[in-house]
């Protein structure tokens, strides 16, 4: 059995841990069939859950408080449900019942019978509490309330409400209409039948749900912070922004980092470390980003980031203005610039996206190893053949991927590095993460 699983091809893992992932779903009550989707937040998120509502045959009440929102909403769902006539995916009949069955709103009483609301405004936990306490008094108590944050304390969100055992986060990734990961964040206070309400209204989305336990950046985004810190190192230790890119693109990422935050914002992440508690005390940290959006290089919203574009192109073009900042940066922190290679690019980022799903495996908020492969095959663009970050250990060896934590922190930094004692029992033990797989399965 277990020699079988060690020579699964890395599509062939995605799809059994796909399947195991699916018999795990907790099973909803089968007398609850939802059909009626409230979406609050008409904004990048909101719109893109909305149009998946409305392909999977939902109702959909789509809420603002800006009626211009609602209004550019109304038009680019329409215009993203005939991309999908043009695809294929859905006849002229269809399409027009889809545009039918939205209802957009700038008042939340429209949501008074909905029987799932997903969250998708601003990324403030004091705004999305104040939400909540206000759907909580609005809706039937069994409606199901679900928020699509991406980094902030489900259960905080929960406590807001007097029904905490019906609040769900649902991490949709953008485009929503088009990522078919959903992270399910489990709380300890949500009850299974919510959970597999969750699963199945993201699988009849046509999306591929995954249930993970509640910290900052929940298991996908998390990881990502380890990976995007690597990469923000090797920057001030000398790798440029487009060698960085190719190195990484190389080895299969559909995209290198350094365009992805491009791509998405600098600013986003840049107020996302601000409100992280757990922020390492380290000036190296995400040092480069941060000067950057502290000198208003926001990525291709303003025209230039890690990388410049012109009049309008999204094509990255390398930008010798950051090289010498980055360069003037390193020299201030002491840091020695050297030439860095492909090997070593690559080497750091995936170990650390090990390194990080180990730690989230220790504290259980990651089920799995496969799960962690499915979500970064499926969120984040890990390259399928290879399995995932999990199984793409296993096959290098831990005793491999061991060697390199203890020399990166040695050499780069102890508190990033040092090994997770579930790393080092495998690895002395001669096992694979795989292995865990089984016993979770079980
Ligand atoms: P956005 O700024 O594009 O849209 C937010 C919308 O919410 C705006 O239209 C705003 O008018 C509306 N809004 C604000 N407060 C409101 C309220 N009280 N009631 C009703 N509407 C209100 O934001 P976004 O990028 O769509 O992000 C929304 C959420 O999704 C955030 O929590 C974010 O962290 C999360 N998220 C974003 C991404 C992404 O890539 N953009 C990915 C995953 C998750």
């Amino acid at each position: 059995m277990r020699e079988t699983a060690r020579s699964r091809s890395g599509n062939d893992h995605l799809t059994a841990a796909i399947e195991s992932m699916q018999r795990a779903w907790p099973t909803p009550d089968g007398t609850r069939c939802i059909s009626r989707i409230g979406v609050v937040g008409a904004g990048t998120m909101g719109r893109g859950i909305a149009t998946a509502g409305l392909l999977g045959g939902f109702e959909v009440v789509l809420v603002d408080v800006e009626a211009d929102a609602l209004a550019r909403a109304r038009t680019d769902i329409g215009r993203l449900i005939s991309r999908a006539v043009d695809k294929g995916q859905l006849n002229a009949a269809k399409a027009e019942q889809a545009n039918r069955r939205l209802v957009t709103a700038d008042k939340l009483d429209a949501l008074a019978d909905a029987e799932i609301v997903i969250e998708a405004i601003i990324e403030n936990i004091a705004a999305k509490q104040k939400l909540f306490s206000i759907l909580d008094e609005l809706t039937p108590a069994d409606t199901l309330l679900a928020t699509n944050t991406s980094t902030l304390d489900v259960q905080a969100i929960a406590s807001a409400t007097r029904r905490p055992g019906r609040v769900v986060g649902m991490h949709f990734f953008s485009p929503a209409h088009v990522m078919k990961l959903v992270e399910i964040v489990r709380t300890d206070e949500v009850s299974a039948e919510s959970l597999g309400e969750a699963c199945e209204t993201a699988r009849r989305m046509d999306k591929l749900p995954v249930i993970v336990g509640n910290a900052f950046g929940f298991v996908g985004n998390r990881m990502l912070y380890g990976y995007g810190r690597e990469n923000q190192l090797l920057l001030l230790e000398g790798a440029s922004p487009e060698a960085i890119d190719a190195a990484l693109t190389s080895f299969g990422m559909a995209m290198g980092p350094n365009a992805v935050g491009d791509l998405t914002g600098l600013d986003i992440g840049y107020a996302v470390r601000r409100g992280w508690g757990e922020r390492p005390d380290d000036p190296r940290y995400y040092r480069v980003a941060d000067m950057l959006v502290e000198r208003g290089r926001l990525g291709q919203k303003s025209g230039a980031g890690m990388f410049r574009y012109e009049n309008g192109s999204r094509e990255p073009q390398p930008d010798p203005e950051v090289a010498a900042m980055i360069a003037a940066e390193a020299g201030r922190l002491g840091i020695r610039q050297r030439s860095i290679g492909d090997d070593e690019i690559i080497s750091r980022c995936i170990t650390a996206l090990v390194v990080e799903g180990c730690r989230l495996l220790e504290r259980r908020i990651a089920r799995c190893p496969a799960d962690i492969d499915v979500i970064w095959t499926y969120g984040y663009g890990f390259p399928r053949q290879l399995g995932g970050p999990m199984h793409w250990a296993d096959n290098k060896g831990l005793d491999v991927i061991l060697a390199r934590a203890d020399e990166y922190a040695a050499r780069v930094g102890e508190a990033y590095w040092s090994a997770p004692a579930l790393l080092r029992r495998l690895a002395t033990d001669g096992l694979a993460l795989r292995s865990l797989d089984s016993e979770a399965l079980a």
